[in-house]
């Protein structure tokens, strides 16, 4: 699995870096997030799929192999 934040759409919110820091992070200076990692590990894919589920603007988007 993989992800990605959509930059037009996220704004601020930041449930994502609360809900799975190990996946999302703020770019610096900035209040938009990115994704740290190519590949999603196994254990981390339902944390990854809540924060995806929870961002109020639909800017995760979410890549099944
Ligand atoms: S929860 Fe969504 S809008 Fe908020 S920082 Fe994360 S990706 Fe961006």
């Amino acid at each position: 699995m993989r992800a990605t934040v959509d930059p037009n759409r996220c704004d601020i919110a930041g449930s994502c870096v609360v809900i799975c820091p190990e996946v999302f992070r703020f770019h610096e200076g900035s209040k938009k997030a990115y994704v740290t990692r190519k590949e999603i590990p196994k254990d981390l894919e339902q944390k990854c799929l809540e924060a995806a589920k929870k961002c109020p603007n639909k800017a995760i988007i979410i890549l099944r192999d």
